[in-house]
């Protein structure tokens, strides 16, 4: 009997109660695990697009070479490398785009958008370019008189060098002039005494 019945239907026989039972298991387990993501994941909330607060380096690595081995880590690999992602640009251009761009400042923990500025802060703005133009006027007018002032030294230094120069000049003709002179005519021009004390060595 039992053979027959095997041979007639010879396709497998799935308990279905028990695997519907697994899947409602399974879906329930599923809804829970999105639910906790869900609850972990709070809208994220970015904080404004910041200036940066220091000068982009370029081109402090410009015209020098390095040894790239196997076993040189990434970051001093050629190129321009972003400490932030840990990802290597090829070229300036790019660089500057990649630390302008949306990734970089995601990772930074910046959105895209900007602060909308109040009337004090632009107020605050204007008085503080102000001032800083001010200041650099300041640093300028110092400075020129710093160069003015350095100017004026290398003046009076060459000025003293050549000074010198003149005087050693005439000393060493002096003394050629003694020393090609036979010594009766040294004597008589008055040169005897001089010439043999001022030798050069
Ligand atoms: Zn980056």
């Amino acid at each position: 009997m039992s053979s027959t019945s095997k041979i007639s239907d010879h396709r497998r026989k799935w308990d279905t109660e028990e695997y519907e039972r697994l899947a409602s298991e399974r879906l329930q387990a599923e809804l829970e695990a999105q639910e906790k993501a869900n609850q972990k994941l709070p809208p994220v909330k970015r904080d404004f697009l910041r200036q940066r607060d220091y000068k982009v380096d370029l081109d402090s690595k410009l015209g020098k070479s390095v040894v790239i081995t196997k076993n040189t880590p990434s970051s001093q690999t050629g190129g321009y490398y972003c400490n932030v992602c840990d990802c290597i640009v090829k070229d300036s251009i790019n660089f500057l785009d990649h630390i302008n761009g949306k990734k970089h400042q995601r990772n930074l923990g910046m959105s895209m958008r900007i602060e909308r500025s109040s009337l004090d802060q632009v107020k605050k703005r204007f008085e503080m370019n102000k001032k800083k133009l001010e200041e650099k006027k300041r640093d300028y007018d110092l400075e020129q008189r710093m160069k003015e002032i350095q100017e004026e030294e290398d003046k009076l230094k060459e000025y003293r060098r050549e000074r010198k120069k003149e005087k050693k000049r005439k000393l060493d003709d002096a003394e050629e002039e003694s020393g090609d002179m036979p010594s009766e005519l040294a004597s008589i021009m008055g040169f005897s005494g001089f010439g043999g004390a001022k030798k050069k060595a």
